[in-house]
C-alpha cells in the first residue's frame, strides 16, 4: 500500500454522496502560509450544499448504525493502515496548508493516527443496561444509541487532528457526520479525511465535507434542524455564539464547546530548572505557540526567576525559524496575514504596559520569530489573553500560594503545568488549579486517545477522547416492558 496514488480533485466537496463543486458562487483561495502560493481554488458551499448534506448524512445514517460494531470497527482499522500509507502525503498538506513544521506535522499526523485507531474500539464498548425496578414485572433497560447526525466545526490549527477528534468516533458509534473546516484548512481539515475515510470503505453519504465561511454558513450549519448534535472546537467568541444558537434557537440540540486557553506554567522554588526550561520551550514553541493548550503565561516562584529566565531565552533564542518543511525547523510561519498583524498589535501593547522585551526581532514574512517579555503582571493584555503566537510572559511569584493565585486568574481552564521535584506537592497544586487539565512536570500541551481532553470556565463545556467520546457522541434511550398487567390508580 506504500505507494498509492495521491488524492486528486481536491476542489470537489463530498455532500450527500456526490464530490462536487460547492455552488455558493464565491471561490476559496487556499494559500501555503510560508510562500504566499495558491495551492488551490475551490468552489465554496453555500446553504443549499449545507442543506443537502445534512439531508444526505439523515439518510445515510440508520444504515451505517445497523452494520454493527465490527464492520464499522473495520473501516476505522483500514483508516488507520491508510494514515500508514499516505503519511507523506498528509504531513506534506500539513506543512503546505497549516504551515506546520515537519516536527508538527509528525505529530499531528501521530495523533489523528491514535485517534482512529481508539475509534475503531468504540464500537465494542457503546454498553446499554439493565436497571432495577419498583414494578412488579416490569423490565427496565438504558439503550445506548448514536445520536443521528453530528455536526463539526473545526479550527486551522490542528486542522487534521481536531477534525479527525470528533469525526471518527462520532462515526465509529454509528453517527453520520457533516464537516465545516477552517477557511484557512479545508484540505487537512475534511477533504483528506473525506478522502480517506471513502477509501476506508466508509458508505457514500454517511460523512460530508462544507467548505464555506464561518461568517456565511456558520450560523445555518447550528441552527439546522437535522443535527441533534455540534461539536465545536475554536475561538470562545465563536463558540459563544454556537452556545447561544444551539440552547436558544428554533432546534434545540447538545453542543461540545471546546474553545481557547490561557496555559499557565508553573516553576515552583523547588523545580530542576534544566527540565522546565525544556518542557517550556516545546510547550510555548511547538506550532508557533498557535495551540490551544500552548504556554501562555510562565510563572516563576521568586527564587528561581533568574535563573530560569537566563536558561530559557538562552535556549529560545538559538530556535530555528523560517521554511517549515525543513526538518530542523522550530518556528515557521502563523496561518495568516490577519493572525501576522494581531501578534504586532500584541507586541506593541506588552510594551506600552511596561513589559520588558528579553527576546525579540521583525518578522520576515510570515515568520515571527520568537518574544519573550519579563517583568509582567497579571494585568497586562499579554498575561490576560490569549496569545496564539510565538510570544510568552514571565511573571514572579513570591510563593507558591501567590503562583497558584496568578495561575487562576484567567477567565479560561484549559491545560496548566506545574513543575517541582516533590511529586506529591505537584498534584495538591494540580488539584487547586481550575482547568480541564494539569500536567506535574511536563508540558501543558498534551493529548492522549484515551484520555479526557477538555476546558473549564471560557475554555469550553464537553469531553473528548475514549470513553467521553462515548458519552458525547451517544445517548440515552430508556425502554421499559411490562409482563404482567400492572395495577394503575385510576
Ligand atoms: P475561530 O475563528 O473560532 O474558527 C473556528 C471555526 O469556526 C472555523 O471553522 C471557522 O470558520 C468557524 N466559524 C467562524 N465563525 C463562525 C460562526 N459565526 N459560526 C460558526 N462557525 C464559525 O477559531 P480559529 O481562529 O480558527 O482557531 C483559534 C482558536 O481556536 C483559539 O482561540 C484556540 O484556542 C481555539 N482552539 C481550541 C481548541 C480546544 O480543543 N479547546 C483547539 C484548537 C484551537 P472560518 O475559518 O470559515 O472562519
Ligand atoms: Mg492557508
Amino acid at each position: 500500500m506504500s505507494s498509492l496514488p495521491a488524492y486528486q480533485n481536491l476542489t470537489l466537496l463530498p455532500i450527500a454522496g456526490q464530490w462536487r463543486e460547492g455552488t455558493s458562487g464565491r471561490t476559496l483561495d487556499v494559500a501555503d502560509p510560508f510562500t504566499g502560493d495558491t495551492l488551490l481554488s475551490l468552489p465554496m458551499a453555500g446553504r443549499e450544499d449545507l442543506d443537502e448534506a445534512y439531508r444526505g448524512a439523515r439518510d445515510a445514517q440508520p444504515e451505517w448504525a445497523a452494520m454493527g460494531p465490527t464492520a464499522r470497527g473495520d473501516v476505522m482499522r483500514r483508516a488507520v493502515a491508510l494514515f500508514d500509507a499516505r503519511k507523506d502525503e498528509i504531513t506534506g498538506w500539513l506543512v503546505r496548508e497549516a504551515g506546520s513544521t515537519r516536527i508538527k506535522a509528525e505529530i499531528e499526523w501521530g495523533s489523528a493516527r491514535a485517534i482512529t485507531q481508539e475509534a475503531a474500539s468504540l464500537p465494542g464498548r457503546m454498553h446499554g443496561r439493565i436497571l432495577p425496578t419498583d414494578v412488579p414485572g416490569k423490565e427496565s433497560f438504558v439503550y445506548r444509541q448514536p445520536l443521528g447526525v453530528v455536526g463539526v466545526i473545526s479550527p486551522w490549527n490542528f486542522p487534521l487532528h481536531l477534525s479527525a477528534r470528533s469525526v471518527a468516533p462520532a462515526l465509529a458509534l454509528g453517527n453520520a457526520v457533516v464537516v465545516k473546516p477552517a477557511s484557512d484548512t479545508p484540505v487537512s481539515g475534511g477533504l483528506l479525511l473525506a478522502r480517506l475515510f471513502e477509501e476506508a470503505g466508509l458508505p457514500a453519504g454517511v460523512l460530508s465535507v462544507v467548505v464555506g465561511a464561518g461568517s456565511d454558513i456558520g450560523d445555518a450549519f447550528v441552527e439546522h434542524p437535522i443535527p441533534s448534535f455540534v461539536s465545536f472546537t475554536g475561538s470562545t467568541a465563536v463558540g459563544r455564539n454556537i452556545g447561544r444558537i444551539a440552547s436558544g434557537g428554533e432546534h434545540l440540540k447538545h453542543v461540545a464547546l471546546e474553545l481557547g486557553g490561557n496555559s499557565p506554567f508553573v516553576v515552583l522554588a523547588d523545580a530542576d530548572v534544566e527540565a522546565a526550561v525544556d518542557a517550556a520551550v516545546v510547550g510555548k514553541f511547538l506550532h508557533q505557540g498557535q495551540i490551544c493548550m500552548a504556554i501562555n503565561r510562565i510563572i516563576v516562584e521568586a527564587p528561581l526567576v533568574e535563573a530560569f529566565t537566563q536558561r530559557f531565552v538562552e535556549r529560545v533564542r538559538v530556535l530555528p525559524c523560517g521554511d517549515p518543511g525543513k526538518p530542523e525547523t522550530v518556528i515557521g510561519p502563523v496561518i495568516n496575514d490577519q493572525q501576522l498583524a494581531g501578534l504586532k498589535d500584541r507586541i506593541a501593547r506588552a510594551r506600552q504596559e511596561g513589559a520588558r522585551v528579553l527576546l525579540g526581532g521583525e518578522p520576515q514574512g510570515n515568520v515571527m520569530p520568537p518574544h519573550v517579555f519579563g517583568d509582567v503582571t497579571a494585568e497586562m493584555g499579554i498575561a490576560r489573553e490569549e496569545i496564539f503566537g510565538p510570544l510568552v510572559s514571565i511573571q514572579s511569584a513570591r510563593d507558591a500560594e501567590h503562583a497558584l493565585e496568578l495561575a487562576n486568574r484567567s477567565e479560561y481552564g484549559l491545560s496548566s503545568a506545574v513543575f517541582t521535584r516533590d511529586l506529591s506537592r505537584g498534584v495538591q497544586f494540580a488539584q487547586r488549579l481550575r482547568a480541564g487539565m494539569t500536567h506535574v512536570n511536563d508540558m501543558p500541551v498534551n493529548d492522549e486517545a484515551n484520555a479526557p481532553f477538555g476546558g473549564e470556565k471560557n475554555s469550553g463545556i464537553g469531553r473528548f477522547n475514549g470513553d467521553w467520546a462515548i458519552e458525547e457522541f451517544t445517548t440515552d434511550h430508556w425502554i421499559t416492558v411490562q409482563s404482567v398487567p400492572r395495577g394503575y390508580p385510576f
